[in-house]
């Protein structure tokens, strides 16, 4: 197990860093097969194709142990090198849950506890697997780490949503990305609530699918989905449109830096960002 310097006491008043909270990306493992239609077009794919990498092989980065890192000099000497209460959005060039890392994820568990002071976000296809593969003493939920499910279609939906909706989670967010079809999530805010009657779906997300072969997004789609989530007190993002938008019949070609301003000029958010760990 990778142990750090704790930089914090029992008594934190006395020893509290004094550096701001950062946005961190920590991909410890690169590298994935893809698991359904949603994985067509994948980013990192076409990233490693490009460079002659094979992105099918999943390898531990460089780095694999970043959060518990200390530095060795300067000002904060002794202080982990990311900063206390940072935001972590995790393996986001693979699967955390893929089973090509299974040797590895029990050293990633342990790091995630040692900085309980942060929040950790990781996005999977496979909520199959999650069950079985988390840490012995994740109890009710870790209420620092969150894990999201995609569905990118409405059998995906019907596949993956029973089984992530089960699972014990501070905090469930569904990645409707790439929107590749309308989806129903009535079904499921409706058969998973919290006993105060709330819908277990916390956060919904959704975009278009991006690159020159992107597949088209219906904004009609887009439209029907914040509906079903603003009736039942759901957090609605609309990330992207995607390359291929079809609005009133007619399609749209958005280029890459419009995807993001364009939806979210759509007026569609409810807060504004993504789904964050235990929110
Ligand atoms: S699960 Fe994610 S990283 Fe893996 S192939 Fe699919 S889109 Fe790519």
């Amino acid at each position: 197990m990778i142990t750090g310097m704790k930089q914090l006491s029992l008594f934190p008043e006395e020893n509290i860093d004094p550096r701001s909270p950062m946005r961190i990306n920590w991909n410890l493992w690169h590298g994935c097969t893809k698991a359904s239609t949603g994985c067509l077009h994948c980013y990192m794919y076409r990233r490693d194709e490009s460079v002659g990498r094979d992105p099918s092989i999943v390898q531990k980065t460089d780095v694999f142990d970043l959060p518990v890192r200390i530095l060795r000099s300067g000002k904060y000497k002794g202080l982990y090198k990311i900063p206390y209460g940072s935001h972590i959005d995790t393996c986001f060039s693979s699967d955390f849950f893929h089973p090509d890392a299974d040797e590895w994820r029990d050293e990633a568990w342990a790091m995630m506890k040692e900085r309980n002071d942060c929040t950790f976000f990781m996005i999977t296809k496979r909520p199959e697997r999650i069950a079985a593969h988390l840490p012995s003493d994740w109890g009710t939920a870790w209420k620092h780490v969150s894990i999201a499910v995609t569905c990118e279609n409405q059998a995906m939906a019907d596949k993956r949503l029973p089984i992530y909706l089960s699972l014990p989670l501070s905090v469930h967010s569904v990645m409707v990305e790439p929107m590749l079809t309308a989806v129903d999530l009535r079904p499921y805010i409706d058969r998973y609530r919290y006993p105060d009657g709330r819908p277990v779906i916390r956060h919904v997300s959704v975009g278009g699918e991006s690159g020159t072969d992107a597949r088209v997004c219906d904004f009609k789609w887009v439209e029907d989905i914040h509906s079903q989530c603003i009736t039942n007190g759901i957090s609605f993002y609309y990330h992207q449109t995607g390359a291929r938008l079809i609005k009133d019949g007619k399609l749209y070609i958005i280029p890459r830096r419009l995807q993001h301003p364009q939806a979210h000029k759509a007026g569609l958010d409810t807060d504004g960002r993504r789904a964050k760990a235990a929110t």
